[in-house]
C-alpha cells in the first residue's frame, strides 16, 4: 500500500541548500518534510568522527569572511572557528615550504621571485580574460598571458603548471576545458576560516527539529494540477511547491525523472555547465617532518605534477596530519584506486622532497566525490560556452512550483557552501514572496536550541 501525504513543500536533497530551505519555511509555519537519500544529512558537508576526533571529507573553509552571509551565520550560532588563509591558490598567502622541480627545498630569493612569476603573469592574465573570445578556454588565455610575460621558458613551466592546478582545485576540471571567464567569480574576500568541531555543525544545527526522512530517494518529480508529486522508495508525496536540490552530477544523470519533462532551455542549462571531481586525501603521520609554523608544503614543477600541495592541518585532531587534493583528470584516476594504492603514491611524492623522514602513515582518509552516486562529482564549473547567468537560470522556479536549490543555481560563488545557503535563501523567499531576515533566522534557531535544553 501506498502512502500518500500533503505539504506546503518537499524539500529534496538534506544538504545546505535545502535545510536552509526546509528551516525558513517551516519558521514560517509551513509543512515541510526533507527526502534525504543517504542515511545521514550534510551532502557534501560531511564530518568522520570515528577517529575521535573531526575530519571533514566534503567541504573545510570558508573562502572568505568579509560579507560573507555565512559567516554571520556562523558567528551568530557561536560555531568556533580557526582562521587558515590559505584553503584558496595564493601563491603569497601564508608561510610555505616550497620545492623546485627537482625536489629541492628553494630559498627565500627563489620563492620571492615565484610568486612574483605569478603575480605577473596573473595580471596579464586578467586582461587577456577581459579581452577573450567566445569559446575560448582558460588554457587559451593562460597561453597568451605567459606569452606576453618575458620570463625564460622554465620559469613559465612553473606558473603554467599553478594555473593548471588551481584551475583543478578551484573547479575540479582540465585548464582546456574550462571557459576563459570560469575563474571571474572566485575572488575571497577577507580570512578564510575552517572548524575545529567539524563543518557540519552547520547543517545538523539546522535540521533539528525537522521532519527530514532519510534513506528517502526521490525518483520522480511529477508537476500536476494542483503542485506536484515525488515519489520515492517509499511512496509517493503531494505538496504545494517542490525545492529540488540535487547536486548537478545527479541531475545530469537523468537518475530522477521529471513529468512533463522539463523545458529545453532548462535541460540545456543542466547539459552545459559541468560538474568537476575534486578528493581529498588526508595522512596522519606518527611525527611531523615539515618545519613548524608552515601551513603549506608546495612542490613546483615536475616535483609537483601530481601531488602538489600538502595542508597542515595537525591544529585540528592534535595530530601531525598532512590533507593532499587529487582533482580534475588526476582526481577521477585516482579514485579508481585502492586506498593502499593511493597512500602509497603520495606518500612516494612526499619522500621525494623530505627523504626517510617521512613515516608510514598512522591512518588516512581518501574521498571518492565522483563515484558517490548521490554527488557524482564534487562541484560545479564553466565548461567552454557556459557563462555563470546559467548557475542562476538553474534556480527555475519551472511552471511556478518546481524550485532548484545549491551550489550549482547560485552564480555569485557557485561550487561553496556560501552559495549552497544562498540558493536556499533564495529558494525559500521565492515560495513565501517575501524577504526573510538573516539575523531573525539565527535568533530562531538560538531560541528553539534554549527551548529545547530547557524543556
Ligand atoms: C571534497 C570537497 C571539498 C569542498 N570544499 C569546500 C570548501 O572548503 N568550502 C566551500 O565553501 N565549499 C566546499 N565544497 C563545496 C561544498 O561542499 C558544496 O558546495 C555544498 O556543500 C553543496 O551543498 P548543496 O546543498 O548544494 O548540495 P549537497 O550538500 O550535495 O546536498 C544535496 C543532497 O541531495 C541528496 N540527494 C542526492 N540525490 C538524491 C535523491 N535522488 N533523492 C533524495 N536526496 C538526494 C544528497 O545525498 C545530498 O545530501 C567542497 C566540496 C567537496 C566535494
Amino acid at each position: 500500500m501506498r502512502a500518500v501525504s500533503t505539504f506546503d513543500t518537499i524539500v529534496i536533497g538534506a544538504g545546505m541548500s535545502g535545510l536552509t530551505s526546509a528551516r525558513m519555511l517551516a519558521d514560517a509555519g509551513h509543512r515541510v518534510v526533507v527526502l534525504e537519500a543517504r542515511d545521514r544529512i550534510g551532502g557534501r558537508m560531511h564530518t568522520d568522527r570515528t577517529a575521535g576526533f573531526p575530519v571533514d571529507l566534503g567541504a573545510s573553509w570558508i573562502h572568505g569572511i568579509e560579507g560573507s552571509p555565512l559567516w554571520d551565520l556562523v558567528q551568530a550560532l557561536g560555531i568556533p572557528t580557526i582562521e587558515y588563509t590559505v584553503g584558496s591558490f595564493q601563491a603569497g598567502g601564508r608561510p610555505m615550504e616550497h620545492f623546485d622541480g627537482d625536489g629541492r627545498r628553494m630559498d627565500a630569493a627563489a620563492v620571492a621571485r615565484w610568486i612574483g612569476d605569478v603575480e605577473l603573469a596573473d595580471r596579464l592574465l586578467t586582461a587577456e580574460i577581459a579581452a577573450s573570445a567566445d569559446g575560448d578556454s582558460y588554457l587559451d588565455v593562460t597561453e597568451r598571458a605567459l606569452d606576453r610575460s618575458g620570463l625564460d621558458p622554465e620559469r613559465i613551466d612553473d606558473v603554467r603548471e599553478f594555473f593548471r592546478h588551481r584551475v583543478e582545485e578551484q573547479c575540479g576540471a582540465w585548464i582546456g576545458d574550462l571557459d576563459a571567464h570560469g575563474l571571474d567569480e572566485d575572488a575571497i574576500d577577507g580570512a578564510e576560516v575552517i572548524f575545529p568541531r567539524g563543518y557540519d555543525e552547520i547543517p545538523k544545527r539546522l535540521a533539528a527539529g525537522l521532519d527530514v526522512r532519510l534513506d528517502h530517494m526521490a525518483g520522480l518529480v511529477r508537476r500536476t494540477d494542483g503542485g506536484v508529486a515525488v515519489s520515492t522508495d517509499h511512496g509517493e508525496l503531494t505538496a504545494a511547491h517542490v525545492i529540488l536540490t540535487v547536486p548537478l552530477g545527479v541531475l545530469k544523470s537523468g537518475s530522477i525523472a521529471f513529468e512533463p519533462p522539463l523545458p529545453d532551455s532548462f535541460s540545456g542549462t543542466v547539459e552545459r555547465l559541468g560538474m568537476g571531481v575534486f578528493n581529498k586525501v588526508f595522512l596522519q603521520f606518527p611525527e611531523r617532518f615539515w618545519s613548524e609554523g608552515d601551513y603549506v608544503l608546495r612542490a613546483l614543477g615536475e616535483a609537483g605534477e601530481h601531488w602538489h600541495s600538502w595542508y597542515d592541518v595537525s591544529a585540528i585532531s592534535g595530530r601531525p596530519t598532512l590533507l593532499t587534493f587529487a582533482a580534475g583528470p588526476f582526481g577521477s584516476r585516482v579514485q579508481e584506486l585502492s586506498d593502499d594504492a593511493v597512500v602509497a603514491d603520495a606518500v612516494k611524492a612526499l619522500r621525494a622532497l623530505y627523504g626517510d623522514r617521512v613515516g608510514d602513515p598512522a591512518a588516512h582518509w581518501i574521498t571518492r566525490w565522483g563515484l558517490d552516486p548521490y554527488s557524482l562529482g564534487s562541484y560545479s564549473h564553466l565548461p567552454i560556452g557556459a557563462s555563470h547567468h546559467d548557475h542562476d537560470a538553474l534556480a527555475g522556479p519551472v511552471d511556478g512550483v518546481l524550485h532548484f536549490a545549491g551550489e550549482a543555481t547560485w552564480g555569485d560563488e557557485p561550487a561553496t557552501v556560501g552559495a549552497a545557503f544562498g540558493s536556499g535563501h533564495r529558494a525559500a523567499e521565492r515560495i513565501l514572496d517575501r524577504p526573510v531576515d538573516l539575523t531573525a533566522f539565527a535568533a530562531a534557531i538560538l531560541a528553539r536550541e534554549a527551548d529545547a535544553q530547557g524543556s
